[in-house]
């Protein structure tokens, strides 16, 4: 990815400059047009997304929309943090129009920082279930993915499972492996464990699970599945697209995924949780309403369908079919409690981690 920024920079410079052009043109054409009927349209300028989702994620998304609707989109990818600083830095000059990323507490951050526009679309109402957009409309998901259970398939039987929360039984001592609390995953699903048992009881849990820790915390996902497929864990939590990933690379791992959460248990959360990739119109953008369009056409049949393609994750749009891998691990109940909450409850989610010295 480094090696591609430098180059998308600089192709964002030259459309810039040539987007300028145009809009003087744009101008002058109409005004032309009100004396002359034979005036010819002017080129809309490229859209600017700037993305902290990979390219190979967003690129078909964006060829198809330019393909259907003949608008040009133009992007950067970098790292959320980085990309919501420059939102931050460049203001009001800024040249983007849309910001996509991932994880409702990313999205949720760029909407208190004032970076994006509160948009009203009933697209977005019919497309995307209410839970999975802001409150005050200033984000919406695109695309799901369920943060569940992973375990080995050698070692343990889906019968010793039943909850996050049961994660910390004394069952699982010295068998769970897990992602460090910095990542914003963690952070979102500790988040919504807050909103569901409140504080107290959610410090409780977190400690069981470090009481439970097989090793440090590790870097990511994929190191937690691998981790257990080396036998130093029998159990841990990862987005169910990094599971496909590694199951694409080999087809027979010895790892399933489990759903947990899904009676309604005394003491445990209701439903698997589940956070978004998601996108917002950005405040500032000089084209609104062509910026909210796509956004719309992200949320609709056409692109989620590549959506959960590419990344193997799930529509956001729940009449649209799953892809038939994903389909694969099962169907679930998911947690229905409202997104924004991961942003919300942030903030107390990783004093508490800490506090609970999960690091
Ligand atoms: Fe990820």
């Amino acid at each position: 990815m480094k090696r591609v920024i430098p180059a998308m920079i600089r192709s964002l410079a030259v459309s810039l400059l040539a987007a300028t052009v145009l809009v003087g043109c744009g101008k002058q054409s109409d005004d032309a047009s009100s004396n002359s009927a034979e005036a010819v349209e002017p080129k809309a300028k490229p859209l600017i997304v700037y993305s902290s989702r990979a390219e190979h994620l967003i690129q078909p998304v964006f060829d198809l929309y330019t393909e259907q609707t003949g608008t040009e989109i133009q992007f950067i990818t970098d790292k959320a943090g980085v990309l919501i600083e420059r939102l931050k830095q460049e203001g009001e000059s800024t040249p983007a129009d849309v910001f996509i990323t991932v994880d409702a507490g990313n999205l949720g951050y760029a909407a208190a920082e004032g970076l994006l526009l509160p948009l009203e679309s009933t697209v977005l109402e019919v497309n995307v279930p209410e839970h999975l957009r802001d409150e005050q409309n200033r984000w919406t998901g695109l695309s799901l993915r369920a943060r569940t259970i992973v375990y080995s398939t050698e070692r343990v039987a889906p019968e010793e499972l039943s909850s996050y929360e049961a994660l910390g039984d004394e069952a699982f001592e010295g068998f769970l492996c897990l992602r460090t609390s910095k990542k914003v995953y963690n952070q979102s699903l500790v988040a919504m464990l807050i909103a569901e048992h409140g504080e107290e009881k959610t410090q409780q849990i977190v400690e069981s699970w470090v009481n439970n820790l097989a090793v440090a915390p590790l870097s990511n996902d994929t190191k937690v599945m691998e981790a257990i497929v080396a036998g130093q864990c029998d159990v841990g939590i990862v987005n169910t697209y990094y599971y496909g990933r590694l199951k694409a690379k080999n087809p027979d791992l010895p790892l399933a995924l489990f759903w947990p959460n899904q009676e309604a248990e005394e003491g445990a959360a209701k439903g698997v949780h589940v956070n978004i990739s998601g996108a917002g119109v950005v405040k500032y953008s000089k084209r609104p309403a062509a910026a909210q369009a796509l956004v719309e056409w992200m949320a609709s049949d056409d692109a989620q369908a590549i959506f959960g393609g590419v990344n193997q994750e799930y529509p956001i749009n729940p009449a649209i079919p799953v892809d038939p891998e994903v389909k694969s691990w099962g169907e679930f109940k998911a947690s229905e409690q409202p997104l924004s909450q991961a942003f919300e409850l942030q903030p107390a989610a990783v004093k508490l981690m800490d506090r609970a010295g999960y690091h």
